[in-house]
Formats: structure tokens, sequence, C-alpha cells
């Protein structure tokens, strides 16, 4: 296994795992959509800066301040991985659920938010039941902007509204017409957030040519460990709201007044919804990931992921039991996240064998995407229970297989093997 080679290396290549068949092999981590196995560069990176860092903002120490040139510089280099435009901040979240989150948290009064219903819930479920149109789910990329356009022409009052939308699926792995869904917000006077958790690690993105008004991503999925996460895009309506957390660090002046309250002056900048210590850490290894990736030849690794691509969907095609999801059909751009059935089989079931006797993890389930799972799998409107609740031999659930920039051809031929052999 170790012979072959990746385009970037990352931990774990050399871990054992037992097969309930008798022995052991190398772990094939087929989840990247879930969890990326980080960088060998990123965990190097942080494991020369661990002895030297210390608080940031808050010391007059030597370390104290080299931690707070690394933190800042860390948002550098992530708004140089993005493309932000002059005047973008880069806001270090917890990860892509806390980034949108946030963000719920300082729209204007009365803005309305439009998201389609296959969204991850972490891009779904953030804003005020009042607020959100939901829209269906299109079958083509045409169809969505077209949707948008529909629903974004007919919102009543005409206010302030966001839409929010994924780049990559975290189901189907497919590509989002992202700059056509911009164009269309922008010509109906809303704004665009733009959930890259899944498109960050397989395509480069670009907040200025794209012209998104906000990017959200996780570290633990852009080869970094876990812990941190981005906002990054327009300052303006985080600088006027009040801070997502309120605390140190996020203010730059508190008073006690004469009448016994506090009175506070929120910072203008990232800061003022960073409240608490920072996680220096997270955001130095976020940073790492994208110095690297954006060093790497980014077309080539996206070259070579289409080609791990094909050849999983060409050998699940080999198995007519097994049934692809897909919204946008056969032909759509996508990244390496492939979601599946098989016929006869409970999905759970199927996903552990290919754990317990290939040494292969993958992911069953729902994928944190409800309705459009259900959607894609035929089961509108099914009470389906976080995982679905099978039936004899059907799965209301699916399973799904994803990989990136350090993933092994061997562990892609393991898997289209193991399922030919499952069946
Ligand atoms: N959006 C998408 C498209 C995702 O795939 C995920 C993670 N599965 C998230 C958001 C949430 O990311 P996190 O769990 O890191 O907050």
């Amino acid at each position: 296994d170790q012979s072959v080679s990746t385009p970037l290396p990352v931990l774990g290549r050399d871990v054992r795992v037992p097969l309930v068949t008798g022995g052991e092999v190398t772990y094939a981590a087929l989840d990247y959509a879930a969890s990326a196995p980080a960088l060998q560069r990123v965990w190097d990176d942080v494991a020369a800066y661990a002895p030297y860092y210390g608080s940031v903002h808050r010391g007059a120490g030597y370390l104290s301040q080299l931690s707070t040139d690394l933190f800042e510089n860390s948002r550098a280099e992530v708004a140089r991985f993005l493309g932000c435009r002059e005047g973008d901040q880069v806001v270090f979240t917890r990860s892509t659920t806390d980034s949108l989150n946030l963000l719920a948290s300082v729209l204007p009064a009365d803005c309305r938010v439009f998201v389609f219903e296959t969204e991850h819930h972490a891009a779904l479920l953030p804003w005020r039941e009042a607020q959100v149109t939901c829209l269906d789910a299109p079958r083509s990329p045409r169809e969505a902007v077209q949707t948008l356009e529909r629903a974004l022409a007919d919102r009543e009052p005409y206010g302030p509204a966001l839409v929010c939308v994924t780049g990559a699926s975290n189901v189907t792995g497919e590509l989002w017409p992202v700059k056509e869904l911009a164009a269309a917000a922008h010509a109906h006077g809303a704004r665009i957030v733009l959930d890259a958790a899944q498109l960050a690690p397989h395509h480069p993105v670009d907040i200025t040519a794209s012209d998104v008004d906000w990017v959200a991503f996780s570290g633990h999925k852009l080869y970094a460990p876990f812990g941190a996460g981005v906002l990054a895009g327009r300052a303006d309506w985080l600088q006027e709201a009040e801070p997502y957390l309120a605390g140190g660090g996020a203010s730059r002046k508190v008073l006690r007044r004469a009448d016994g309250g506090v009175e506070v002056e929120w910072h203008a900048t990232a800061a003022r919804h960073e409240a608490g210590s920072p996680n220096v850490i997270g955001a130095y290894a976020i940073a790492a990931a994208c110095k690297a990736l954006r060093e790497a030849d980014f077309g080539r690794l996206v070259e070579r992921e289409r080609e791990l691509i094909a050849r999983v969907r060409a050998g699940l095609a080999d198995v007519p039991q097994v049934r692809v999801l897909s919204l946008f059909g056969e032909d759509a751009p996508r990244v390496g996240v492939i979601s599946f059935v098989v016929d006869g089989w409970n999905s759970s079931h199927f996903a552990a064998a290919l754990s317990a006797e290939y040494g292969i993890g993958v992911r069953d389930g729902l994928f944190c995407a409800h309705p459009l799972v259900r959607t894609l799998l035929g089961a509108d409107g099914g009470e389906a229970g976080e995982c679905g609740a099978p039936e004899e031999g059907q799965s209301l659930n699916a399973i799904r297989v994803s990989f990136g920039a350090g993933t092994p051809d061997e562990h892609v031929e393991r898997f289209v093997r193991a399922v030919g052999e499952l069946v």
C-alpha cells in the first residue's frame, strides 16, 4: 500500500486494522466528506509551531507576540486561498456549522433566507423559521437558477435577503452553479453565502470570481485537524450586528455606568465575533492546509480526483444491484463524494461489511441532509428517523464513499472489488 504515491501525503497511511475474516489490512479511509485525514505537511507545520504557542492578543511576552502574528497571518493566508476582496473579513469559528450560525446571528431585521431543501442541515437549520423559504430540489443546475430567480422575484416585501447554497453536495458530490446563483441573487438585491465545506477540499474557491458575499468551510474537511472553521466575506453585516459571542477579545472598551449597568464598545474587526481566547493552533492548521493546497497544483489534484471518480462510478455501474444517487444526472460535474444503495441490502449492514471484511471506512445514513436523501430515495414524507428504519431487505438510508487528495489508487480499487464481491 505504501508504494502507491498520493498527490499530497496524509496522516494515517500506515494504520492497520483487524478484519473479521482474520489478519489485518491497511485502513482505507474513504469518508473524506465527514472528515479528511490531515496532510502530513500540516501536521509537521503544527508540530514545529507547537512549542512556541502562547496567548493571542493578550500577552506582552515574546511567544504571545509571535502567536498573535501567526494568528493574524493565518487570516491573511485564508484570505489568499479564498481570493478575498479588499475589505473582506476572515473570522475564525469552530466549523462550517458555527460559521453559518454566526451569519444567521448577524442578519438584518426582516431578512428573508432562501435555501434549497437539498442543503446539509448546517445550511438548512441555522435560520429562524419565520425567515426561511425552502426551495424544491432542482433536477439540473439550470433549474436551480430558475427556481431561485422565481422565488426571489416573488418575495414580498422587497427587503434584505440571503441565499445560502452549497458548492458541492455532501450526498451526491455534484457541483452547484455558484456563480450563476450569485448573479441571480444580486440581480434581485439579495446576498449569498457559499457553504464550501465539501467544495474547498476538492476545488479552488474564489470569492471574487464567483462573486459570493460569504464563504464558510471547516478545517477538518480541508486536511487540517479538528476544531476550527472559517467565515469569510463582506464586513458590513458582520460589523453592524451584536457579537456572536460576548466577552473579552470582542470588546474594545467596557465601562461601568453610573446607573450600575455595563456599557461596551465592540471591535469593528473580525475579533468582534471571536470572543474568548482563540484557537490559535486550529487557525494555524487551517492556514497551513490552505497554503499546502495553494502551492500544490490544484489543477492536477482536480484531474486526478476526476480519474478516481470515474473509476468508482464505472466500478459501481458494473454491479446492476447498485443505484448511485444523483440529482443532476450522469454527466454533472462532481467531486469525490458518491452515495449509493444496493438492492436487497440494508445500507448500514453493507457499510459495516466493508469495514469488517475489507478495512474500508465509509459512511451510511442520511448524511445530515434528510430532505435530500429522502427525495433521492423516493421516500418523501416518510418518518425515517436518524438513519431510517429500513424494512426487510430495503434501505431508507444510503452508503457514501468519499475521497480526495490523500487517497491512493489502491483504496479505490479495493472498494470497487469489495462492492462487487459483497453483492
Ligand atoms: N455543509 C456541508 C456541505 C457539509 O458536508 C458539512 C459536514 N458534513 C457541513 C456543512 C458541516 O460541517 P461541520 O460539521 O464541520 O460544521
